[in-house]
């Protein structure tokens, strides 16, 4: 046992709580930091998706040259504040040069690393939790109006196929099966099999702080401020109402990791992909057996244990801009109209979550280059949910310096850094 060490992990959503367990079972003391523990902002309001075939980086070639119409167009899934252009620059630009062919590469390579052994961490984590109820093999489906629209992903399920995705096609009537709330909308789709869905996100978290808390793991409630050094190492955290003592500190602050990573020398090009939801009452009826991703209207839609939830695509405004629901509620009411079963759903709440994201659409995941006593285990983006239990068990084999069970050289911070500019060219 190394209970003489002390663990400090800063940030208790999915990321940090997968850390925390793990580290606590590998026998460190551990303590988690965060201002929210009962609010984990990303990991309560995502779609539950255990999305394991999501191999492909968003930062491709392909979404790269439709990027201008995106930006510009009214009806486009992504919506820029223009306000933040400016701070979103360095982002983008570094957003652009991964999406050339040869990084975006490099970036699947990595994301199907980490993807093959994202759901046997779920399986130990929930087991060990008793939180295994939430977990539900259902699938999931990309599903699409009109056959010309299917017809128009079909090189991306060759790529996906070329990296051993398992697919199904799905006829009209298999969807209305599987989506009997949307009878009539789909023509088409394709069900990953090997995904599963989380229930109940803000539940299955929860089961996992409360089995942390049996294990012994410290919670204090508290925003992180900065780093103390001494000797060249960290050795404690400001935080504002204390400070607290380590031996060793995870920076799993999701989307607010930035600020803490460059305290310790780390400079990373973080920003957050804000996502909304909306909950819809399905009055106790089964709409959904699979979660959906809808194309035409990139929304996805997910039956959880308490109702339907949907979520929306992107929009770029920083961590304080105010939410602005009007563009789920605009895409929502359009939905209404075809879906007629949605139609007399009343919505129950509605939510602004962060998602934490690189711009190449890998983690940063491992020990940092400038502080040997400090980790780092943010950057999950779309893919924070899936990951979250994988990071933690990676995480604290690196801290007991074992051999960890992936490469983590194409997680590491330093990774741009170390980019050469004429990746960019070759688009
Ligand atoms: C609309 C939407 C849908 C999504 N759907 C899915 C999905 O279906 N599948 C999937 O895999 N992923 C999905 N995601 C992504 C996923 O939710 C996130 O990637 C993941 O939750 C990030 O987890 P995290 O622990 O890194 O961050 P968070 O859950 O945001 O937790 C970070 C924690 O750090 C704390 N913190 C911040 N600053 C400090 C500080 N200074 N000191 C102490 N604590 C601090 C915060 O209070 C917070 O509790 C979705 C995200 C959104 C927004």
């Amino acid at each position: 046992m190394q209970d003489q060490k002390t663990v400090v992990v800063i940030g208790s959503g999915i990321v940090g709580l997968s850390c925390a367990f793990f580290a606590r079972r590998a026998g460190y003391r551990v303590r988690v930091i965060d201002p929210n523990i009962n609010d984990r902002r990303a990991s309560f309001g995502n779609a539950g998706i255990l999305a394991v075939c999501e191999t492909l980086p968003l930062a491709n070639p392909a979404l790269l040259r439709q990027l201008p119409s995106l930006l510009l167009s009214r009806d486009s899934p992504l919506h820029v504040r223009w306000r933040y252009l400016p701070a979103l620059a360095p982002w983008l630009v570094q957003f652009a040069r991964s999406s050339a062919r040869g990084p975006s590469l490099r970036s699947a390579l990595a994301l199907n690393s980490i993807l093959q052994t994202a759901l046997d961490a779920h399986a130990e984590l929930a087991t060990a939790c008793s939180a295994v109820e939430f977990l539900a093999p259902t699938g999931w489906i990309k599903a699409y109006q009109s056959e010309e629209a299917f017809g128009s992903q079909s090189a991306e399920r060759a790529a996906l196929a070329d990296w051993g995705v398992a697919m199904q096609s799905l006829s009209r009537a298999d969807v209305n099966e599987l989506a009997p709330g949307f009878e009539g909308v789909f023509a088409k789709a394709t069900l990953f099999p090997d995904c599963q869905q989380v229930k109940n996100p803000g539940r299955y978290i929860a089961r996992i702080q409360g089995a942390c808390v049996e294990h012994g793991v410290e919670f204090i409630e508290d925003t992180v401020r900065h780093f103390h050094f001494a000797d060249d190492r960290v050795t404690r955290v400001q935080a504002t109402e204390r400070v607290i003592e380590g031996d060793i500190f995870v920076i799993a602050c999701g989307a607010w990791s930035k600020r803490l990573a460059a305290d310790i020398g780390e400079r990373v090009p973080l920003d957050t992909e804000r996502g909304y939801h909306v909950m819809l009452d399905t009055r106790n009826r089964m709409l959904l057996r699979s979660p959906l991703f809808w194309h035409e209207k990139s929304v996805v839609f997910s039956q959880l244990d308490y109702g339907l939830r949907m979520t929306s695509s992107v929009e770029f405004a920083g961590l304080n801009a105010p939410p602005r629901y009007q563009n789920i509620d605009r895409t929502l009411s359009v939905i209404k109209g075809i879906a007629p079963a949605l139609a007399e759903l009343p919505v129950e709440s509605r939510w602004l979550g962060f998602r934490p994201s690189m711009p190449d659409s890998v983690p940063v995941i491992g020990r940092s280059a400038h502080q040997p006593n400090c980790f780092l285990a943010f950057g999950h983006g779309h893919l924070g949910l899936t990951l979250g239990p994988q990071t933690g068990r990676l995480i604290a084999q690196a801290i007991r310096g074992a051999r960890t069970d992936i490469d983590l050289a194409p997680f590491s911070s330093s990774r741009f850094a170390s980019r050469s500019s004429s990746d960019a060219t070759v688009v």
